[in-house]
């Protein structure tokens, strides 16, 4: 862990792009409620096939316009070189200097191919040679490892190959085992990696939506988590409670570890991001004294 901690600490708050008009104007509300706590920026997702795109192009142009400094995520599965092309000048004309840089997944049964780049240091690769060093690139690290990955040591060199074609930092799939991280970064160390990777953070709100997200992104749920959100069943109360607990917790071993920052998978919701941010005593962050 020891490369961490000589990094700066920065702390960001994740949406996905709104579907209906309703819910843009909640998201408005939402961020206003996290921008007051001063995070270094907010990211967007961004999602294969060409509505979801357009609702994430729309979304970051608009905080953008509004001065929030926001940060768009870009996969490049499914697409061209082309789109991806216009996309970074749109961006780049409209002040955003942070990406995040992904392969993305194509949804079951839409077929198409892969696109013209395949994974994500194709994709990191390409934004530098079109962009140069404009940009700040995230990239996506999986400390539990990436479910397809062909193997630990695979996804590890894949994760270096991504370094190496100009990543600045990386942020990670949620957790709920510490050691996950700890580990992962011990490995990268030895490869010689010094970006910072940042953890990202699910707030727990909801048993089945937690279950289904872990399943498909390859995050486990400890026994212990899931045997008492299981205990809960339709208390939604317990379930918030105990789940800003366990966050908390986690947040606090990792901060004093000295990880360089926290992002928030707040699923468009403040409240339970909030919880976790308070309990920390986050919004004075230059008094941190985890
Ligand atoms: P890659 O780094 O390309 O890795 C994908 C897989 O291929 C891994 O198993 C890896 O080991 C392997 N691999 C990588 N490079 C190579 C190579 N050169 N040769 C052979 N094998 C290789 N998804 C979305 O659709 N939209 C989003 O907005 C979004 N945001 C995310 C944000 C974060 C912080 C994270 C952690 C994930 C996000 N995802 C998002 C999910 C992500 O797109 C998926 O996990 C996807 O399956 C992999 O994307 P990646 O960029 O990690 O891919």
């Amino acid at each position: 862990m020891q490369s961490q901690k000589q990094f700066k600490r920065r702390f960001s708050f994740e949406f996905f792009p709104p579907k209906t008009p309703q819910g843009k104007e909640k998201l408005q509300v939402v961020r206003d409620e996290l921008a007051r706590r001063k995070p270094d920026f907010f990211s967007v997702t961004y999602g294969a096939g060409g509505s979801t795109q357009e609702r994430t192009i729309d979304t970051v142009l608009t905080f953008q316009d509004q001065g929030i400094a926001t940060a768009p995520h870009l996969s490049c599965v499914g697409s061209t070189k082309e789109t991806i092309t216009e996309l970074l000048d749109l961006y780049k004309e409209n002040g955003v200097t942070r990406i995040v840089a992904l392969r993305g997944d194509l949804p079951s049964g839409m077929g198409g191919s892969a696109g013209e780049l395949k994974y994500a240091n194709e994709l990191v690769a390409f934004i530098r040679e079109h962009s140069g060093e404009h940009f700040n690139l995230e990239v996506a690290a999986y400390p539990e490892f990436h479910p397809q990955a062909a193997s630990a040591e695979a996804d590890l060199l894949n994760f270096k190959k991504k370094v190496d074609a100009g990543a600045n930092s990386a942020i990670t799939q949620y957790f709920f085992n510490v050691d996950a991280y700890f580990y992962f970064i011990d490995r990268i160390e030895a490869l010689g990696i010094n970006i910072p990777v940042v953890p990202g953070i699910m707030p727990i709100t909801n048993f089945s939506n937690l279950v289904r997200f872990s399943d498909m992104c390859g995050a486990e749920i400890p026994r212990w988590i899931k045997k008492q959100l299981e205990a809960y069943a339709d208390d939604t109360d317990s379930i918030l409670k105990f789940g800003e607990e366990v966050v908390t917790r986690m947040c606090e071993t990792l901060l004093k570890e000295g990880v360089p920052g926290l992002h928030f998978y707040t699923m468009n919701q403040s409240a339970p991001t909030l919880a976790v941010w308070d309990n920390l005593g986050l919004s004075d962050k230059e008094k941190i004294t985890f």
